[in-house]
């Protein structure tokens, strides 16, 4: 077994504190990798407190992982020992449905998604993620890392990224579209990025003043201020697509109003409650509200070759583990620019 020491939360109200645990002995195709980097996403803090009322406990949170292979098993092709290496939100699916077969894990039809923790592998052990010194995951959910970009600021490419990729890929935002991004967050940052990087017309909503001029720099072509009054007024009836990267409750009513007939409505963000629609702000323009997680191993590879070609990365700032809790408090208050990256250098034990 591989002994590992690293930081779990032992229930929803208390904060994540120093723990030891041991991920399996690598199999004949798993990979050993000591971590480097890990992203703190708000995904992290909605399951460690239980908002979404998935928690298995301990757990050991993180699926923005970067790090070093340090030991491969013997049919392990793609990875060599020393090689740069990262995991992003799953280790394991069935591999045999039509998701699957499709590269699209992340749906696995036969309930066999593992995620990379606050999931139960297939032998029933209680998966850990990136908050620890080590990982050991099957090479065919471990991706390569473009070797001329930040390995922390790729970190958060590996759930922010490609959960953002995913979705202006399928509703294909490119030129002559025009794109709406809501919240400038973690996942909000990248989107622009992307959307950008993709060739559309970007407009960045915020609620935060402060990130005004941060947003035009990351690439939109337009912010609009939500808390000015007749924010929407301007936009109304005039976009192909808007992604909602929001982690908490917020009426997404105005945001239907600004779509162009058949235009798209998706939400990545998954806050703790509901999501209320009146049926009209649908109806009304044929429009369509949707979701969208993650993004399959195949196009995780694809977002991070495109991130090493066009020198894409995460605006982050770098974090320790004796400040995690403070961290997490600031992602919350939307106090981050724009995602806190865990080195792991700062765990006692490294
Ligand atoms: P984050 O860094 O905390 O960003 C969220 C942003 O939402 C904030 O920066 C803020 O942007 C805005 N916001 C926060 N509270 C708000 C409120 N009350 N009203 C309006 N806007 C508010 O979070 P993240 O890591 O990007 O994650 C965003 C959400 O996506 C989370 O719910 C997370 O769990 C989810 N997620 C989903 C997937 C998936 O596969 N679907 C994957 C990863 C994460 P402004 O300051 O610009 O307003
Ligand atoms: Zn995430
Ligand atoms: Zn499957």
């Amino acid at each position: 077994m591989i002994k590992t020491h690293g930081y779990a939360a032992q229930s929803a109200t208390s904060a994540p504190a120093p723990f030891d645990y041991e991920h399996r002995e690598p199999g004949p195709k798993d990979v050993h990798i000591s971590i480097d980097f890990c992203g703190i996403c708000h995904s992290d803090i909605h399951q460690a407190r239980n908002e979404w009322g998935n928690a298995i406990y301990p757990m050991v949170p993180g699926h923005e992982i970067v790090g070093t292979v340090k030991q491969t098993g013997a049919q392990v092709t793609k990875f060599k020992v020393g090689d740069r290496a990262a995991i992003g939100c799953m280790v394991d699916s069935c591999r045999v449905c039509a998701s699957c077969k499709a590269g699209e894990e992340q749906y696995c039809e036969n309930n066999a998604l593992v995620l990379t923790y606050n999931s139960r592998d297939k032998e029933g052990n209680i998966t850990f993620g990136g908050y620890g010194e080590n990982i050991v995951a099957d090479e065919d959910f471990v991706l390569k890392v473009p070797s001329n970009l930040d390995p922390a600021a790729v970190a958060p490419l590996l759930c922010a990224g490609i959960t953002t990729y995913s979705p202006l890929k399928h509703w294909k935002a490119g030129p002559g579209k025009k794109i709406g991004v809501i919240g400038l967050g973690g996942l909000g940052h990248m989107a622009l990025k992307f959307s950008h990087a993709f060739g559309a017309t970007t407009v960045q909503f915020t609620t935060s003043p402060s990130k005004v001029e941060d947003a035009k720099k990351l690439g939109a072509d337009e912010v609009s201020l939500t808390k000015e009054p007749n924010w929407h007024a301007p936009h109304v009836g005039s976009f192909d697509f808007i992604l909602d990267c929001v982690s908490a409750e917020h009426d997404v009513t105005p945001y239907l109003a600004l779509l162009k007939r058949d235009g798209t409505l998706c939400t990545v963000g998954i806050p703790s409650t509901p999501i209320a629609i009146h049926a009209f702000s649908v109806a009304a323009g044929r429009k369509n509200f949707t979701g969208s997680a993650i993004g399959g191993i195949k196009e995780t590879q694809e977002m991070l070759d495109f991130c090493g070609k066009h020198n894409i990365v995460s605006d982050i700032e770098m974090t320790s583990f004796d400040k995690l809790e403070e961290a997490w408090d600031r992602v919350v208050k939307a106090d981050v620019k724009y995602r806190f990256v865990l080195d792991l250098k700062t765990l006692k034990s490294k």
